[in-house]
């Protein structure tokens, strides 16, 4: 399966982290994965949990490496929780510009949070009708339905 081009590869901050050709503040490193502080951190202490191969975004992960970064997550959070002396923690992850995503290699942000960080996350907004939630319900189990 082909997930990217050497090109992508090459230019990419996090596969340069991997291969040590830059710094960064490690936390984590395994066969498959490794964490590391974000230069931009939300809260001190915001970590990256990335897979060492290259893949874009979470739609051409292979499940096994997806399963990997997941157990690395889990592990990273209590740390970081408990280092940080956090009251909570945020897991996520952007996918494609449009949700965000900055560096085109998959990560998963974990990221210390506290009763009065005042951090606003955005607010749902109720569907116009329960005909239009089931509609979306419907949408989405169709394509679960169909995909391979
Ligand atoms: P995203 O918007 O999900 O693609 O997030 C990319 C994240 O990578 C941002 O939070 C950046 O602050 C972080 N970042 C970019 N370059 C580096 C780097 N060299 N070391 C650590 N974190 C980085
Ligand atoms: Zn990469």
């Amino acid at each position: 399966m082909t997930h990217s081009t050497n090109t992508d590869q090459e230019n990419c901050i996090f596969c340069k982290i991997v291969a040590g050709e830059i710094a960064a503040s490690k936390v984590y490193e395994d066969d498959e994965t490794i964490a590391f502080l974000d230069i931009q951190p939300v809260n001190p202490g915001h970590t990256l949990v990335i897979p060492k191969d290259h893949f874009e975004n979470i739609y051409t992960t292979p499940v096994m490496t997806w399963m990997r970064v997941q157990m690395t997550a889990q592990k990273v959070a209590l740390a970081v929780k408990h280092a940080t002396d956090a009251d909570g923690v945020n897991i996520y992850m952007n996918n494609e510009a449009a949700a965000g995503q900055v560096v085109p290699h998959t990560h998963v942000h974990i990221i210390p949070r506290y009763n009065d960080d005042n951090l606003t996350l955005w607010h749902g907004t109720a569907y116009k009708d329960p005909e239009e939630m089931e509609s979306f319900a419907d949408k989405i189990s169709t394509e679960l339905k169909t995909e391979n």
